[in-house]
């Protein structure tokens, strides 16, 4: 079961693995073994990355410290977003990326079909339910982002509708907005049940994966990398860490390249087929424009799953359902009460500017990290993009980041208190704007 005892002596048990098929079965690293690329990490980019890998044909191997999906891939709300934050349009893209601009753009543009493709092509039992992506404008300013986004997705060839607020309030029955941009190309997932699906199929394709096998050391032999576990290792040319927030002492370099945020999630109830009728209609996933984004879709079960900051560590497991489960009955007034039956938490690996990195470590020695709360559809595609650079058949200037050491980043150590002195400048800022928490 995908639950960890927390220190308030909570459960925090995600819905997703009430509702997954188990995973294929692995077992830990007790041998030396020499692969052509060594991967840490078994998430979205670990796993994508050694599927496309083995579907070339190229020998890898991945190392998970825990179990399949144990990290945020397996406890996110499963939105399969083909978006950035709509302040990150293409011109935004191409100021802060040159040319790695457009080719990020695009490949975003592409990023939800590649999730609903390989799930269709590989029959991975995922929930997959491509239903559309809605955001939702929680003021006039955003609704105007919103439409520039759109008029940018329309050049692009990509169709998008924006829904007026009565639209928006008669389509998903939520109370509180200024309209919307419903994109068709996206949905949602049962994310735990997807990173144990592509799992299978890397390892139907020849890749092995090792679980509770933490790597504990990395070390360069003449022309070749050894990441070492406590009782094997691994020898490759080419190494990949796609540890995200949870990389910790591995590379330090890596780890202080991001700021970890513990975010919260809720499941309640599943709803009947009157209050069904009435939200969410045609089951698209949204998420407002707010700092502190409100996100809701409803689960393969018909519950509401929804999510957050939440300030502090002791008993935030409890607060999160005390915020959370009253914030859905206010957006969502026609709904009975609700209770919370799931509360989890995971951590998201955020850079400043909201954009992916591409790391080098070293030679041939490189981190996919920092896809902040948009990993689903993009850590799929960049382990796509990744594994055609790492077996050679695409040159490293070729990708759709520039891969660049990591940026040094001052005052490091003060970045704990990062989070909570954001989540209450969000809290006040959407506050002031919409009059509503
Ligand atoms: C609560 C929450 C909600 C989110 N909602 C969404 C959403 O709806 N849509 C969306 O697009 N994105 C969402 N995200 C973001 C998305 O989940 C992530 O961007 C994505 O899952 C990152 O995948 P990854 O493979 O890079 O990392 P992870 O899934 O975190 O995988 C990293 C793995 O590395 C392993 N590891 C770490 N160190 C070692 C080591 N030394 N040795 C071996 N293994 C190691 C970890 O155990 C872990 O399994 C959400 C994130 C959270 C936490």
């Amino acid at each position: 079961m995908h639950s960890v005892r927390t220190a308030d002596g909570h459960t925090d048990r995600t819905l997703w693995a009430a509702l997954a098929p188990p995973a294929p079965p692995t077992s830990s690293l007790e041998q030396s073994v020499d692969v052509d690329v060594a991967i840490v990490g078994a998430g979205f980019m670990g796993l994508s990355t050694a599927l496309h890998l083995a579907e070339a044909g190229v020998s890898t191997a991945v190392l998970e410290a825990e179990r399949i999906g144990f990290g945020a891939s397996g406890r996110n709300t499963g939105f399969v977003v083909p978006s950035l934050r709509a302040s990150l349009g293409i011109e935004a893209l191409r100021e802060k990326l040159g040319v790695y601009g457009d080719r990020l753009w695009a490949l975003v543009g592409s990023s939800a079909g590649i999730v609903f493709d390989l799930a269709a092509r590989h029959r991975l039992d995922c929930a997959a339910e491509r239903t559309g992506w809605v955001s939702v404008a929680h003021t006039e300013a955003a609704m105007a982002d919103l439409r520039t986004l759109a008029g940018a997705w329309a050049d692009a060839g990509r169709s998008v509708e924006l829904l007026d607020a009565a639209g928006t309030k008669e389509r998903l029955g939520i109370r509180g907005y200024h309209g919307a941009l419903l994109d068709p190309a996206g949905g949602q997932i049962n994310p735990l049940a997807f990173v144990r699906g592509l799992a299978r199929v890397a390892l139907d394709k020849g890749a092995r994966v090792f679980t509770q096998s933490p790597a504990r050391r990395i070390e360069r032999t003449g022309e070749r990398w050894t990441v070492h576990t406590d009782r094997g290792r691994v020898v490759a040319p080419r190494l990949l860490l796609a540890t995200n927030a949870m990389g910790g002492s591995l590379a330090p370099r890596l780890a202080t390249s991001i700021v970890p945020v513990v975010a919260y999630q809720v499941a309640t109830q599943p709803l009947g087929a009157t209050d069904l009728d009435a939200i969410l209609k045609g089951r698209p996933c949204v998420a407002d424009t707010r700092r502190h984004t409100f996100a809701v879709r409803l689960s393969e079960d018909n519950r509401l799953v929804t999510g957050g900051l939440v300030f502090g560590n002791a008993s935030a497991i409890r607060r999160a359902r005390s915020i959370f489960i009253p914030r859905l009955a206010q957006r969502f007034p026609s709904l009975p009460p609700l209770t919370s039956e799931f509360t989890w938490r995971g951590m998201i690996a955020t850079t400043p500017d909201f954009l992916p990195r591409l790391y080098t470590l070293g030679p041939d020695f490189f981190a996919a990290i920092g896809c902040n709360g948009r990993g689903v559809a993009m850590t799929t595609t960049l382990g796509r993009e990744l594994a055609s650079f790492l077996s050679g058949a695409r040159a490293e200037a070729d990708l759709p980041l520039p891969v660049q050491p990591p940026e040094p980043r001052t005052a490091h150590s003060l970045v704990r208190f990062g989070p909570a002195m954001w989540l209450l400048w969000s809290n006040l800022c959407d506050r002031l704007e919409t009059g509503m928490a």
